[in-house]
This record gives C-alpha cells, structure tokens and sequence, in this order.
C-alpha cells in the first residue's frame, strides 16, 4: 500500500508564504505509517509548495497511490477540492482523504464537493492508524466520513471522538520527517488544546482540554533544532501562557539558548504576563509575541467570550518590550457589535497608549463549526459562503465600513495593510537561490517564436508564474491569448503576471484584463484590500528603476458580495520607487495615458519594508 499526503501553502506571487507550508499534521500520519509499516510520502518540497496544480498532479499519477490525504485549511480547500476531483477523474481507485478544520459537520461547502472519498474531523492520528489498519475497508470509527452508496458523506461513528494523550504520537521532528520541509524555522506544538473559548474560533471546540507533550521530547527538538542550524522556532500553541509548567519550559529554554542563537515566538493573553514572566521570556530567547485585543468594547468581547482589563494588558505589553520582545496586537474587524467607530476606537486606543510594536486589523471570518457562525442569525450577521468566509455584515456594520476600518488603519499606520508581492522575475524576495529548482516561475516572449504551446511545460512550473512580453508579442494577442487561456484552464489556481513594455498605452493591455475577467480565483475575494482585491492576475511595467503595477479596469467597477452588498473601488496605480520618491517624469507617462488618471501610490513590497 502507498500513501501520499500534502498541504497546499498559501499563495502569493513572491512565494513567501510557501517557505512557511510545514506540513505538520501530514508529517505525524507519515510517522504514523511509518510505524505501521506502511509506506507514507510527502509531496516533496518544491512541488508541494511552489508547483503548480498540474506540477502537482503529475506527481501524484505517477506515484500512483492507493491513498492521497490533504489537509485542508481556509487558504486551500478550494484547490485542494479542485486536485481531489482531477486525481479522482484520473486515477478513480485511489482514497482521497481530506482533514484538516475545514472538514466539519456542518460545513456544507466542503461536505457537497464530490472527489474524495473519506474526511477526517478534528485531531487526525488515532482515526489514520485505524484507517490505515483496517484499509482497504473504511472503519466506523467516531472523527470519519465515509460516502454511502447515495454517494453522500455520512458519519460513521455515532459518538464524539475523545482524544487521548499526546505522547503516543512520535515527533515528525525528531524522526526526520519534517527535516525536507524545514527552511531555517521550526513550528512546534507543545500543547494541544485551548482553555479559552473564543466564539469565532474553532479549535477549542474540538480540543477542549489541554493536553502537553512531554517536556523531554520538546527540549529534544529544540536541541536538534540548534544542532541543525535554524534560527527560529514558532510554538504553535494556541495561547502560550497557559501552557502547564511554563515556567519550567522557559528556563531550560533559557539554559539550551544561553547563546541566544534561537529566536523564539508564539501567541499568548498578555494580561497573563507579568514583569517576572517577561524576563524569563526574554531570557529564554523569546523575541515576538502575537497577542490578540481583537476589540476593547466590552460588550462586543462579552459577546465572544473574552475581555479587556486595559492596565493589565498595557502592563503585560510594557514588561515584554522592557525584555526585548517585541508585541504585535491583533483586532479583529467585523466581530458582533462593533461598529466602524468601535473599530476605529480600538485602533485609537493601541496607537495613542503604544501598546504595540506592530498592529494588526484582521477581516473577521465565520469559520465552520464556530459559534459565531451558529449563531450568525441571530447576531445579525453575514458572511461569504465560500472560503475565506469573510464576514460582509454586522447588527450596524456593512461591508463598506468593515472596508473603511482596513482604510482608517493605513491612516493611522501609515503603510499598507496587504501590500502586494513582487514576482520573483521581477526582483522578488524569492528571487535567487531560495527558489527551488526545476520549476519555471518566468517565461520570456520576447519574439512570436518564443511563444509556444505552454502544455508541454505546464507541469515543471511554479503556482505563480510571470510572463515577460515584448512589444511585438504584446500586439498579436492571437498569439498568446489562446496559450494563456489554455495553461489557466489546465491550472486555474495558478497567479498569473505579465510584464509589458513601460511604454505600452492601457487598450493594448485589454485582452490581458480579458483574461482576467474570465478567472475566479479565491485570492480576488478579499474586498477589504485597500488597493485592489484583484490579486491573482497583475500586470507590470519597469523603467529607470520604477516598478508599477498597472491599473485593473474592474478597479472602477463596483465588487458585488454574495448577500448584494456592494463595495467600491478606484484604479491604483502601485509603484515602487527608490527612496519612495517618485519622478516627476512618472506623473506625465500616467497622465498621457488616460484621460482621468489613476491615483498612483507609492509601493513598498513587502521585502522592502521595516
Ligand atoms: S485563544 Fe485562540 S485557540 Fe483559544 S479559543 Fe481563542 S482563538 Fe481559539
């Protein structure tokens, strides 16, 4: 029997986020089959996290696997949907298993798609070993969704699943299975389960209690850690400070990283911190904490099961940064009962205290199986169907001023809140030698002849991919259009960009926006982008050291939601200058070129930034 498992990263152009797809969940069901004598694979890396669908796929029938699993997560479910129904068509006697918290009972979007054939809910390993045991025969076992001959998802045990302690799982860490995924960081759990019962979060509802692993194996990992060269480990534990035995932890932390060679983060209450924890953490190596505010209203935070006690928050925030970590503060837009001056209050109340080091405005969305989304009727709320299920209205909030909270916050910051990537053949930070090999992320059509059918290639390139047009290509559209269309079709969750000659005038640019009207890709759904929410297809010029992204035409045109609410837009022109100082010529290449011009905004791609 062999297994193959992944987890599709987050998407940008630049890849960032594929150095941080650690495929942690996948890695225990190998270590798992591992010790079943069952041979289990990851997705190698480069694939895994920067292939394309049809790279990935090609992978997968060559394999030819009796059993494929996938975690699926709010950034991927849909693609992960999209390469369960390819393999399924291709290959129709291998499982697809899907896990992951977007498998839930109440999910209906996941729970409707056909292509696979069994989902995992909630803490996936002791419901793998019995599979895995008991295949090809699908067991009964609470946590598993097996098809019914009405082709139907069913649960298969009629109780709740209980979890059990956590020392039976071996570490992915220390058996090596993680060791190809790991690119100077390390993200490690020491706990599961959370104490507190945030509404619009998930995960304590299916891990109520907390359960540790044993101190022994964590400061092991960490050694090997250090042994091996990384920088930096994230604890994923859902709320650090309540970990049992933290400050055990944090000193022999203290006494492995008395060089202070390993930077450590995690997430935490700060109001649980006080001057002597902040010292033990900064003394253990700690240097970031993410801490959640998400509103200070009260009754909003009632609402969702947390609070604010204001001193011991501003205390908590003090004492870390007196120790050298640094704090980022998140709030959470869109949560029930806050209205736009809410929002804006909490913003207020963060910048004018410098609570902070980095702060956060997050787009609140309804997760499957959450309270919140229980109860959405009656909170008088609504949301996207679809992923990433972003909340659209509230009991006095509307989808245009949860936008014009993200707007309120670039004021007061004064940066962009999303800021967008740079291809990496456009000098993005996955330029160079962190790229992996034997994927194509750039084409280069500088003559008709160099544009060929992409099929032959199609499967040997990255999920974003650029291509660099001449003048002359650029021109016959009947060339390229149909090549284009094609690799879309034959991969539609790829990020497309072109880069057109600077001197180009926007009607030559339409059978590029064509092509892009035509796409619906998960990426252009976010409305609370302050820019464009048009992400997944860009258009670029270069001269005299100016990068610019080109107006989108449906930047003028209002996005309409799901519930018919509808959110406005303007065409930007983004630019990233030196110094961010941008050259009067600039203005008049704009200016000629349309007969209003777009406001042009000074870009800081995300590598470039502080
Ligand atoms: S603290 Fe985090 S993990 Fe715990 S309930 Fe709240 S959001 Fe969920």
């Amino acid at each position: 029997m062999r297994v193959v498992l992944l987890q599709l990263p987050i998407q940008g152009h630049d890849f960032f986020f594929s150095r941080e797809n650690i495929p942690l969940a996948a890695a225990y069901l190998k270590t798992i089959g591992v010790q079943e004598g069952i041979e289990v694979e990851l997705v190698p890396r480069s694939l895994m996290s920067y292939g394309s669908d049809q790279a990935i796929l090609r992978f997968l029938l060559d394999a030819r696997p009796d059993m494929v699993g996938m975690s699926c997560y709010l950034w991927n479910v849909d693609r992960s949907l999209f390469l369960a129904r390819q393999l399924k068509c291709q290959l129709p006697e291998c499982t697809i298993v899907l896990g992951g918290p977007e498998m839930t009972l109440d999910n209906e979007y996941v729970l409707r798609s056909q292509g696979f054939d069994i989902g995992v809910i909630g803490e996936g390993e002791s419901v793998w070993r019995t599979l895995l045991q008991s295949y090809p025969h699908v067991p009964e076992v609470p946590g598993l969704l097996s098809r019914g001959e009405d082709g139907r998802l069913y649960s298969a045990g009629k109780d709740r699943l209980r979890h059990g302690t956590l020392e039976h799982w071996p570490s992915p860490f220390l058996s090596g299975a993680l060791d190809p995924h790991l690119d100077g960081v390390l993200w490690l759990e020491t706990v599961r389960g959370c104490v507190h019962r945030c509404a619009y979060c998930y995960y304590h509802k299916q891990s109520p209690t907390l359960r540790s692993f044993p101190l022994d194996r964590i400061l092991e990992e960490i050694r090997r850690a250090l042994g091996r060269g990384l920088k930096e480990i994230v604890f994923l534990d859902p709320c650090f400070t309540k970990r049992p035995g933290l400050e055990v932890l944090l000193d022999r932390l203290g006494t492995i990283n008395a060089d202070g060679r390993l930077h450590f983060s995690a997430e935490c209450n700060v109001e649980d911190i006080d001057p002597a924890m902040a010292k033990r953490m900064g003394k253990a190596g700690f240097t970031d904490l993410e801490v959640g505010l998400q509103s200070i209203k009260a009754s909003t935070l009632r609402r969702v099961h947390r609070r604010f006690r204001p001193e011991r928050f501003l205390n908590g925030v003090r004492s870390l940064q007196e120790n050298g970590v640094k704090v980022m503060v998140d709030i959470i837009a869109g949560l029930p009962g806050d209205t736009l001056p809410d929002i804006r209050r909490s913003i207020d109340w963060v910048v004018e205290h410098e609570a902070y080091d980095f702060l956060m405005l997050y787009p609140l969305s309804l997760l499957p199986a959450t309270e919140l989304r229980q109860r959405a009727q009656e909170l008088g709320l609504g949301a996207m169907p679809h992923p990433p299920y972003l909340v659209t209205r509230g009991p006095g909030l509307s989808a245009r001023e949860i936008s014009a909270a993200f707007h309120y916050y670039e004021e007061c910051m004064e940066e962009d809140i999303s800021p967008l990537e740079t291809p990496p053949g456009l000098g993005g930070r996955s330029e160079g030698s962190t790229f992996p090999e034997g994927l194509r992320h750039t084409l280069r059509w500088h003559t008709p002849e160099q544009v060929k059918r992409l099929s032959p290639y199609r499967e040997r390139t990255a999920y974003a991919l650029t291509v660099s047009m001449a003048g002359e290509v650029l021109r016959q559209p009947s060339l390229w259009v149909p090549v284009l269309k094609d690799y879309l079709n034959s991969s539609p969750f790829s990020l497309l960009s072109a880069e057109v000659p600077p001197g180009v005038f926007p009607e030559s640019l339409e059978p590029l926006w064509q092509l892009a009207r035509e796409r619906r890709h998960p990426t252009d759904f976010d409305y609370t982008v302050t820019h464009t929410p048009y992400r997944s297809f860009l258009v670029f010029s270069r001269s005299r050291g100016l990068l610019w992204k080109w107006p989108d035409p449906r930047e003028s045109d209002r996005m309409v939601l799901s519930d018919g609410q509808e959110v406005s837009f303007h065409p930007v022109c983004l630019v990233a200058a030196p110094q961010k100082k941008l050259p009067p010529w600039f203005r008049d290449h704009i200016a000629e070129r349309y007969p209003s011009p777009p406001e042009i905004r000074i870009w800081e791609p995300p590598d470039d930034r502080p």
